[in-house]
């Protein structure tokens, strides 16, 4: 296919408003003379032939020679549906893209355009071979050159999905262990109250863009031309806009939220409440709400998990001795009216050392996850030393080192 827009009513000879028997009679008798039978190894001929054929092709169909008459061109790529729409000087039908690349061009006017100054144009011959290869003679090139009238397009219609929400929610330690209910206002969009989502209040006005005509002016460098009207696709009608939402179909509204939360809700977790997103519009589902916990800290207690983490103190003499302390847990005291967490009884073994870790088996978190279950309590032990001041208890500590002669960095010495 040429980059050239063809004149098949000079090339059978005929009139622009030849009738299709004109045409008919045109084609057979130049065929007869440029027939490759009668013309052998005649490449002219040929060529000749090929381009007549061509020009009867078009023209003797009617749907075809008006595609043709509308465009200045034609191509099997052009979706019929959108071709049949700009040919009755609108768009309105095919989708675009639906059927290959030509689709997509139609909705220009090119009466209005001038070729011969595309032609020209640096980008036209540096795309030829796009241009070679797009079946529509120009078709690939036309699109980039023009391609940000594309994107303006009418407002998509028909349901639209709602968008989906996140918001961040801190939760104190307390509740996200034990679980909770959570107030929150959110800001989310809710279908239009006025139109039901629908965005429009029924009936049409002209469209002020292009005054009903479909169609607005473009300069495109020294050239000017038509393309569909933007704002209203073609149709030179646009939809009486719900004042309520200003055509949006939805309205922001801030609401409150109450929702409960598991015991064991962990930091970070993202909490889905399914369709408590964005309202759709035209009957488009809502989106989801997505909140994600912030879980606050305790000065005490630290979770890693579904396991509490405790730094418990101990005495010289409890750590080498032995000793039952009483140690904190986030159970509830058993006098009930406490708030925060409770106590449990915990056995240092002789010979603790500070740093060492004891597990109080399933005093942990309940987990959020798996019904019954419970992390543990993990006790790290800190041996504190006493600030000695009187001679009575340096003596006693004089003693106890004179019996007990081993030094304990011998083996770190001895390594390095
Ligand atoms: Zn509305
Ligand atoms: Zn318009």
């Amino acid at each position: 296919m040429a980059t050239q827009t063809k004149d098949y009513y000079s090339t059978l000879g005929v009139k622009k408003t030849a009738t299709s028997d004109d045409i008919r009679k045109a084609f057979r008798k130049l065929a007869r003379k440029y027939h490759p039978d009668v013309n052998p190894n005649d490449k002219k001929a040929e060529e000749k032939f090929k381009e007549i054929s061509e020009a009867n092709d078009v023209l003797s169909d009617e749907k075809k020679r008006k595609i043709y008459d509308q465009l200045g061109f034609y191509s099997d790529n052009i979706d019929p549906a959108a071709a049949e729409a700009a040919a009755r000087g609108g768009y309105g039908g095919g989708a675009p893209g639906q059927s290959g690349r030509g689709g997509q061009e139609v909705p220009f006017d090119f009466s209005g355009f001038d070729f011969s100054g595309f032609q020209g144009d640096g980008r036209g011959r540096e795309r030829g071979g796009a241009e070679q290869a797009s079946g529509t003679g120009f078709g690939g090139s036309f699109r980039d050159i023009f391609g940000g009238m594309f994107s303006g397009g009418q407002k998509s219609r028909g349901p639209q999905p709602g968008t989906d929400l996140e918001y961040q929610v801190s939760v104190d330690f307390w509740t996200a262990v034990r679980g909770g209910s959570i107030r929150l206002e959110i800001q989310r969009q809710e279908s239009c109250p006025a139109c039901k989502g629908k965005s429009t209040t029924g009936g049409s006005i002209e469209c002020p863009e292009c005054h009903g005509t479909g169609q607005v002016t473009q300069m495109g460098g020294r050239m000017k031309f038509n393309i569909q009207c933007p704002k209203c696709g073609g149709t030179g009608k646009i939809q009486n806009e719900c004042p309520t939402c200003d055509g949006e179909g939805v309205v922001t509204r801030r609401e409150p939220l109450e929702f409960r939360i598991k015991a064991g809700t962990r930091d970070g977790q993202r909490i889905r409440l399914a369709g408590k997103g964005n309202a759709g519009t035209d009957g488009g589902a809502a989106g989801d709400l997505y909140l994600i916990v912030k879980a606050g800290t305790h000065p005490v207690f630290r979770r890693v998990g579904d396991d509490i983490h405790v730094t418990v103190p101990v005495t010289i003499a409890e750590a080498a001795l032995g000793a039952k302390i009483d140690v904190p847990t986030i159970d509830t005291h058993a006098d009930g009216a406490h708030e925060g967490g409770g106590r449990t009884q915990l056995k240092i073994p002789p010979g603790t050392q500070t740093g060492q870790k004891l597990r109080l088996r399933e005093k942990g978190v309940p987990s959020a996850s798996r019904e019954g279950a419970r992390g543990d309590e993990i006790v790290e032990v800190k041996v504190v030393v006493p600030k000695v001041q009187d001679e009575r208890s340096k003596e006693i500590l004089r003693e106890l080192a004179k019996l007990n002669p081993e030094d304990p960095r011998a083996e770190m010495l001895s390594e390095v």
